[in-house]
């Protein structure tokens, strides 16, 4: 039985396990894989005490730092299920492994938000991407889209267009929704078209991506845009799904938490982009897992 499962290592799971073994606490961090999403990240250049640094300097940091401590870590598992049993919670792996704690951590983040569509899986990494920053040099020069009008989308157009690619931007509303300042840079660049009140109706392609047919959403006109690479920029999804509703949620399946990071439910806490604190950000995920491991001190205190 461990004093401590937290699941999950992001900056919310492995700066948990690094408070949580600073307090003496037994500690098991289970987790897919290491490091979350700020892997995906190129630069960051706000993290406080890092001028400037790339995603994997960073949780390579982090890494060395925790393992200066006694924390149990199984990495390439992934939770399934967690049943709450008081005092004895049990977290389920992919593995079929059954993982018993006093008080467990989740610290699952988030990942890019999908459309939905069959032909995005079969083809995702062969023309379907979900990071332009990340992949969008594979492009440069070629025709895309981009899906999502918010400031990711929008960013996400902008350094598409600054490839040389000839972009389109699909926006399901009949507006865009990023930035003023990111929108006028938008409609001055003649590399991108931008598609209002539009929607992705099919992606086509069997081995790699060749086309995406688009809807307009007033005349139903359909249009088929032949491109290389589909960027999916339409936000993030909180990994919450495999509680199944064991802790309360709010409707964009993020865990319900109060100032103590606690859940609804006893011994359960939760910390970083998985919960509905507002700012999805390296630092605040890693000062939350914090804080949920000196909760959790108190408690088994
Ligand atoms: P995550 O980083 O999402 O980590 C979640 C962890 O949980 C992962 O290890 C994952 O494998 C694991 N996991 C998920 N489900 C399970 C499961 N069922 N079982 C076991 N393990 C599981 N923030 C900044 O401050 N500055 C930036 O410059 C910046 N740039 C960004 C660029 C991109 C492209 C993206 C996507 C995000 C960026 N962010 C940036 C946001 C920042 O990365 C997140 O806010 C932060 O990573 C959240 O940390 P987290 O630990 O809560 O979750």
């Amino acid at each position: 039985l461990w004093e401590l499962i937290i699941v999950g290592a992001g900056p919310a799971g492995l700066n948990a396990a690094l408070y949580a073994a600073r307090k003496g606490i037994e500690v098991l961090l289970l987790t897919e894989d290491l490091g979350g999403q700020v892997i995906d990240t190129n630069g960051i250049d706000n993290y406080i005490g890092k001028r400037e640094t790339n995603g994997s300097q960073l949780i390579n940091d982090f890494w060395e730092h925790i393992q200066q401590y006694d924390i149990a870590t199984i990495v390439g598992e992934k939770a399934n299920e967690i049943k709450a049993m008081q005092g004895e919670h049990r977290v389920i792996s992919n593995n079929n492994r059954e993982y018993k704690a006093r008080t467990i951590i989740i610290a699952s983040g988030a990942q890019k938000r999908h459309l939905g569509m069959k032909q995005e899986y079969v083809l995702t990494g062969r023309g379907v991407h979900y990071c332009a920053v990340c992949d969008g040099y594979l492009y440069a020069g070629r025709p895309v889209a981009v899906v999502g009008g918010g400031n990711s989308g929008l960013e996400a157009s902008l350094d598409l267009a600054k490839m040389d690619c000839d972009v389109s931007l699909i926006e399901i509303q009949n507006e865009l929704m990023g930035d003023q300042y990111l929108q006028e840079q938008i409609e001055k660049n003649d590399n991108i078209r931008v598609y209002k009140g539009t929607q992705v109706k099919k992606i086509k392609g069997e081995e790699k991506l060749e086309s995406v047919v688009i809807k307009d959403n007033k005349t139903a006109e359909e249009k088929e845009l032949s491109i290389d690479a589909l960027f999916i920029e339409i936000g993030l999804v909180a990994n919450s799904d495999f509680l199944n509703g064991m802790v309360g949620t709010n409707e964009r399946k993020e865990i319900i938490i109060n100032e103590n990071n606690e859940t609804d439910v006893e011994g359960i806490w939760a910390a970083g982009d998985v919960t509905n604190i507002k700012d999805k950000q390296i630092i605040i995920a890693a000062a939350e897992g914090a804080k949920a491991a000196l909760r959790v001190n108190e408690y088994l205190k």
